[in-house]
């Protein structure tokens, strides 16, 4: 399909799925990552390099290997991609660096947000944490509040919620040694999501949006669509857009957001990349975000309705396997649960089963998001009675 070999910074369940992608179409890849990586696992090369996408040699190691240059996770080493643009102009890096580098830091994220009229939950820097200085926060934003950390943080792993002035010490205990900002409670009745695919031409395409479901701070499950009046679809799809609209660069972006009971939409993140709540739609679409993610990196075609639902009818939840808390590998028995389910797909990254580890995801499709919701409640054994 297309001769350039594509670079992919991080190997894990996000460039697993792109090399999944990358391989049906004939895509050469190369990753940068540990050995024996999740997406190494799947892709024979002895081209690969094992290292870290955050070491400056290890980068310019891949980048040598490759004709563009992507990645599955924002926490890379943006001053390297920047040098390498000038170095070497005929290698094309999607994200642009610059994204990355508005991104990887929550709170550049929510400043460049703010300065391009994008509506977002209200933060502070906190430069020196201290109790005074989480009390005054406190005081301003009301309590409770979130402390997070700015860079390196997911699954909610850097955040802290302050739920009064007496956790104050534990949340600075808990985020010590980290760059900190402050973020006001979002009274949210739904998480929203939309995954928004951008041309090298500039224009964008917006997925269905989905409601996500989170527990213990991860996704737990991914609703397609969102259970939400068509007005408040519309309204989310112009706000990510426009979001997204404000980067400069192509590829493919999650923005996640938070619908209040005012009926009021705020912007909580961004990832310059494939993201969990897009997951649905390898089943329930007609391009998966992994493909248009590659299809707009590579500049290949991205005709009208191509991330659209497969049909107008089609509904789906997405299910997280996390590693069981308790007994290795006993999230397995979910997955069997699910093989033996209609409409069900499994996915597994080929991780290590630890407890909360995200190990895998199960895509469950149906023309009614009523039997979407029984053939969960099979999978998750809230009923016994197999599903026909
Ligand atoms: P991800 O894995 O999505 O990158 P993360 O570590 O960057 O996660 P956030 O997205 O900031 O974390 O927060 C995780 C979850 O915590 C959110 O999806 C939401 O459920 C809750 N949360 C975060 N910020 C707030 C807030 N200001 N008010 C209320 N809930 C919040
Ligand atoms: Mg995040
Ligand atoms: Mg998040």
């Amino acid at each position: 399909m297309d001769s350039r070999t594509v670079g992919i910074l991080g190997g894990g369940q996000l460039g697993r799925m792109i090399v999944e992608a990358a391989n049906r179409l004939n895509i050469k890849t190369v990753i940068l990552d540990a050995e024996n990586s999740p997406a190494k696992q799947i892709t024979n090369s002895n081209e690969h390099v094992n290292g870290s996408f955050s070491n400056p040699l290890d980068i310019e190691k891949l980048a040598g290997k490759c004709d563009v240059l992507t990645i599955e996770i924002e926490h890379v080493d943006v001053p390297t991609l920047k040098n390498l643009q000038v170095k070497h102009p005929k290698l094309k890096i999607y994200p642009s660096p610059e994204t990355i580098g508005l991104i990887q830091d929550k709170y550049i994220q929510k400043e460049h947000l703010i300065k391009n009229g994008i509506a977002v939950t209200k933060s502070v820097p906190v430069e020196q944490p201290s109790e005074t200085s989480l009390l005054k926060v406190g005081n301003d934003f009301g309590f409770p509040f979130v402390l997070k950390s700015r860079t390196l943080a997911y699954d909610g792993r850097g955040n802290f919620v302050v739920k009064n002035k007496d956790t104050i010490s534990e949340a600075l205990e808990a985020l010590k040694n980290r760059p900190l900002y402050a973020e006001k409670w979002a009274p949210f009745t739904k998480e929203l999501a939309v995954m928004i695919v951008r041309s090298v031409d500039g224009l964008v395409f917006s997925y269905p949006i989905v409601e996500t479901i989170h527990k213990d701070n991860i996704c737990d499950l991914c609703y397609a669509p969102a259970r939400v009046p068509d007005s408040v679809q519309l309204k989310a799809k112009l706000l990510a857009e426009n979001a997204i609209k404000s980067f400069p660069g192509c590829g493919i972006f999650g923005v996640e957001m938070f619908y209040l009971e005012t009926g009021e939409l705020l912007i909580n993140e961004i990832a310059p990349r494939p993201h969990n709540s897009g997951h649905y739609t390898i089943d329930a679409c007609v391009t998966s975000q992994f493909e248009a993610h590659l299809r707009s990196i590579l500049d290949l075609p991205m005709p009208k309705n191509f991330t659209s639902f497969s049909t107008i009818t089609t509904n789906a939840i997405m299910l997280n396997v996390l590693g069981d808390k308790q007994t290795k590998d006993k999230e397995l028995e979910t997955c069997k649960r699910a093989l033996a389910t209609p409409g069900s797909s499994v996915y597994l990254y080929g991780k290590e089963s630890k407890p909360n580890r995200k190990v895998g995801h199960i895509n469950i499709i149906s023309s009614s998001m009523d039997e979407c919701e029984q053939r969960l409640n099979y999978i998750t054994g809230r009923t016994d009675i197999p599903i026909k």
